[in-house]
């Protein structure tokens, strides 16, 4: 039997919750397929560690994870410490230490969910935005001089290489062409900014070359959110920079209903590192202990990590479940219901044991 090694970082907020929960879906599908299980490893990695003792994670922390086969992460950030600390002190050393330069992101609309557009329903939004997740906007690179001062200058850098662009690139079109549709749209904004954005549409252009079976057509960032809202379904795949694919991520989540259906996966996709499976949804303190953090983002997400780790079959068993149990009306209030995060992970571990699933 096969033990897969996986990194718990449940981390702030409703993070716990929601890892909780996944862990459930996980175990039950171990035990109905029998020919895989879990290795679990907890770290208390988190805002609390960072307010005890001055950091999120220890300095080795990354030397520490390498020896798993997944970091399955919940959510990082607390009230009473700023976003940028929390965000560079724990999730971003993991995704640039580990190289995850692929941050994948589904989205559909899942049946039983009333999605916000008019006569959008499942099958006619189906998308998969690929963000790059290494450099471009947020390579940390720039600073501030004279702070605080009437004349004081900030800068932040936007660093995009040819290597990063083209692997993310590849990346893409390889995904488009694995999916029924065989189609990408390359998200850029060339229009203004016309160094690294051109750079995108020229790599876009050669890459294109070995994919003569992949459609794609360009847009830019902003006519995009046009476009997603009034033609969801002129959409498959997306690919788009690392603030770019940030944003319309988050709109694409909302599309399909709400953020606490959303996943995300930080793939290294030469499998030198392990990769992180996370919902895109933050800490929620507005809901954090009331026991109503819609978990099925989390359930995506670890569909995600399961697929990845070679398990497709428990992948596509444990998003049917998610499917039948959103369809039978059992959802957080987030999405219209009345049930707790309990309740729709029972109802989901339930429908993994089922016969037909
Ligand atoms: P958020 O995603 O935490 O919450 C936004 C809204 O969506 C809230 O009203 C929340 O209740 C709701 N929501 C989110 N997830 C939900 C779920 N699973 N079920 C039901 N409702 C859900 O975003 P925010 O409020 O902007 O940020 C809160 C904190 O989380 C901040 O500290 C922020 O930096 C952090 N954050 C972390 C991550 C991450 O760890 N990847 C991502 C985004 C935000
Ligand atoms: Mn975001």
């Amino acid at each position: 039997m096969k033990t897969y090694k996986i990194a718990s970082i449940p981390a702030d907020g409703i993070g716990p919750e929601v890892i909780a929960a996944g862990h459930q879906a996980l175990e039950a599908l171990a035990r109905r397929d029998g020919g895989f299980a879990f290795d679990v490893t907890e770290f208390d990695w988190s805002s609390e560690r960072y307010k005890r003792t001055g950091a999120l994670m220890p300095e080795d922390g990354t030397e520490q994870l390498k020896a798993f086969d997944a970091i399955f992460f919940g959510a990082v950030g607390a009230p009473d410490v700023p976003d940028h600390l929390t965000l560079w002190g724990l999730r971003l050393p993991i995704c640039q230490g580990f190289d995850q330069y692929a941050n994948v992101r589904p989205t559909r609309i899942l049946p039983g969910i009333s999605a916000p557009l008019e006569g959008v329903g499942p099958g006619d939004l189906d998308w998969v935005i690929v963000r790059e997740n290494s450099e471009g906007e947020y390579s940390g690179v720039g600073g501030r001089a004279h702070k605080g001062m009437p004349e004081e200058v900030a800068t932040e850098v936007s660093i995009f290489t040819r290597v990063g662009v083209e692997r993310i690139m590849r990346y893409a079109f390889k995904l488009a062409q694995s999916r029924p549709r065989k189609f990408l749209t390359v998200v850029t904004k060339s229009n203004a900014q016309r160094h690294g954005m051109v750079m995108w549409d020229e790599i876009a252009m050669e890459v294109s070359k070995d994919f003569p079976d992949v459609e794609w057509d360009k847009m830019l960032v902003d006519a995009m959110t046009v476009r997603m809202v009034k033609d969801p379904k002129s959409l498959d795949t997306i690919v788009a920079t690392n603030l770019h694919a940030d944003i319309l991520s988050d709109l694409a989540g909302a599309l399909a209903g709400s953020l606490g259906v959303a996943p995300t996966a930080n793939i290294d996709p030469e499998r030198r590192f392990p990769s992180m499976f996370e919902p895109i949804h933050g800490s929620a303190f507005d809901i954090t202990g009331k026991g109503i953090a819609n978990p099925v983002a989390t359930f995506w997400t670890a569909s995600q990590m399961l697929e990845h780790l070679g398990e497709s079959a428990a992948a596509q068993r444990l998003m049917r479940a998610v499917e039948k149990v959103c369809a039978d009306g059992i959802m957080t209030p987030d999405v219209g219901g009345t049930a707790k995060t309990q309740d729709v992970t029972d109802a989901v571990c339930e429908a993994i044991r089922g016969e037909n699933i």
